[in-house]
């Protein structure tokens, strides 16, 4: 059996070993055992399970029953596809990428062997807003035009839209009137919801939302046309997806490190 996807967690195991997590194509997360995966070893072998590698990995067959319900996989072959190799030169875009696999842990299902459909496609999209947002963060950093607050405000409504809890920016939550002809909206996150001035009494996020139609209008190549954007604003919808996760933004630790550098 083979399995395709994105490297998002690793853990050393023994000497030379290693625990994979990958949101695979289906978009499920697979957990693999990779037999000297950390690399080393007498000709230092380089490790290829960096985070946000593409790998292909195959796995050990074994007697059907033992294996189902089975979440960890043993790997018997495995290979990279892609690396996003500018990642270690740059600590704020590596922080961003954590943030995004950490969101992804925070809802995301976990796959098993003999219960979990590798083909089933409800989920695709969320390997392909990942793969996504990797590629193009890379293709970000190669040509010196990095910006984290804009790759996060990306991401985070790609990834909104894909789990279909994006926030209403047409209408009024509460009268229903066109927010585009309000000169004062507010965003509620913990709603979901944007107001328009005569309901809400607060600070105006019209920029915010031209944002955020903006996002989810533009292809994921063309994300340099997504001007203006900042960490205020990003802040607006991790605040609106911890809220509807029941978490809080300090439990996703790489964001407070992502803050800190900001
Ligand atoms: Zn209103």
């Amino acid at each position: 059996m083979v399995f395709e996807g994105i490297v998002i967690h690793k853990v050393p195991y023994k000497e030379r070993d290693l625990i994979v997590k990958l949101i695979l194509r289906s978009g499920a997360l697979g957990s693999f055992y990779i037999y000297g995966g950390q690399g080393g070893g007498k000709h230092h072998k380089p490790t290829i399970f960096e985070l946000g590698s593409m790998v292909r990995i195959n796995i050990r067959e074994q007697n059907k029953s033992k294996l189902e319900g089975l979440e960890l996989m043993v790997a018997s072959e495995t290979q990279r596809l892609w690396e996003p190799d500018q990642l270690r030169h740059n600590i704020q875009a590596f922080y961003l990428v954590c943030l995004y696999f950490e969101v992804l842990q925070k809802f995301a299902v976990n796959f098993q062997l003999g219960f979990s459909d590798q083909n089933q496609s409800e989920h695709e999209g969320l390997f392909s807003v990942m793969s996504n947002a990797l590629f193009y963060l890379n293709e970000s950093l190669k040509s010196g035009k990095f910006q984290a607050s804009q790759q996060l405000m990306f991401f985070m409504t790609k990834l909104l839209f894909h789990m279909g809890i994006m926030p209403e920016t047409d209408l009024c939550s509460y009268c229903g009137n066109s927010l585009m002809d309000s000169k004062i909206v507010s965003f509620l996150p913990s709603d979901g919801h944007f107001a328009c001035g005569n309901c809400v009494n607060a600070e105006n996020d019209l920029g915010f939302l031209f944002r955020l139609k903006k996002g989810y209008q533009t292809k994921y190549q063309n994300y340099a046309e997504l001007t203006g954007s900042n960490f205020q604003e990003a802040d607006k919808l991790i605040q609106y997806f911890c809220h509807h996760f029941h978490l809080r933004p300090i439990e996703l630790k790489s964001y407070d490190l992502l803050m800190r550098m900001s």
